[in-house]
């Protein structure tokens, strides 16, 4: 079977509708959605349709806790808690009550699906370090291999065994090729707001049977995602940054 995971939309349509189109050209058989649907962007309500739609398996990330009311946004940055105050707003009743209800973590086979680190994951740490991978393994937060995440918005792999002596994937534009004696926490990057110096917008698949994990990226319309930004009247570094993905 081939997964389509994503995560991090942040309600820019113009980037989820290019990821939608190039994974019809990638034979997935199911999609799942790693959470941050909403918060930075100007489309929320069409953001959380198409996920609706589209994913069958959807976790929760800070942002959809935050306009759903389940987090408290006083750890968020300014222009971020302006968008999550906008957001919460201009959402439908249906859309805020699906984001409520959105687990922290799915299970499924050897895969564990998570927003941020699994451990402490209501308080939405990030993986970012080995000591981060460490402290899943340290605290027992996931016994499964394969462990997806998102939240940083950059792309990455970290390979560990039981003890860690942790590898980190180098080259995020090669196929992965999990091995049975190994462990990963595989990040998804962002669709919506890449942080890795590539504007485009990133996705990835897993192939289940090949057991590869690859991530790929595609070219959106960041002048239309970045002009409605700016029309809503939103903090202007949450359009400007969408150009350098930073
Ligand atoms: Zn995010």
């Amino acid at each position: 079977m081939r997964l389509g995971i994503f995560s991090d939309v942040h309600a820019n349509l113009e980037a989820l509708e290019a990821v939608v189109c190039a994974y019809q050209q990638a034979q997935i058989d199911r999609y799942i959605c790693l959470g941050d649907t909403v918060g930075y962007g100007a489309n929320p309500n069409e953001c959380c349709q198409i996920i609706r739609d589209l994913a069958g398996l959807v976790v929760l990330g800070n942002h959809d806790a935050a306009c759903s009311g389940r987090l408290s946004t006083e750890w968020f940055n300014a222009a971020a808690r302006v968008a999550v105050e906008r957001h919460r707003r201009m959402l439908d009743t249906t859309h805020l009550s699906w984001l409520a209800q959105l687990p922290y973590r799915i299970e499924l086979d050897d895969m564990l699906l998570c927003h941020g680190s699994p451990y402490q994951q209501e308080e939405f740490p990030y993986v970012l370090d080995e000591a981060d991978v460490e402290a899943i393994v340290r605290h027992g937060a996931a016994r499964q291999a394969l462990i997806f995440v998102g939240h940083t918005h950059r792309g990455t792999a970290f390979i560990f065994r039981q003890q860690p002596a942790l590898r980190i994937w180098e080259d995020p534009r090669t196929i992965l090729q999990i091995s049975p004696d190994n462990r990963y926490v595989l990040n998804v990057g962002s669709v919506g707001q890449p942080r890795d110096g590539d504007w485009r917008a990133a996705y990835g698949i897993f192939d289940t049977e090949a057991r590869t994990f690859e991530l790929r990226r595609v070219a959106y319309d960041v002048d239309a995602a970045s002009e409605k930004i700016v029309r809503l009247g939103f903090p202007l570094t949450l359009s400007e940054r969408l150009f350098v993905g930073l």
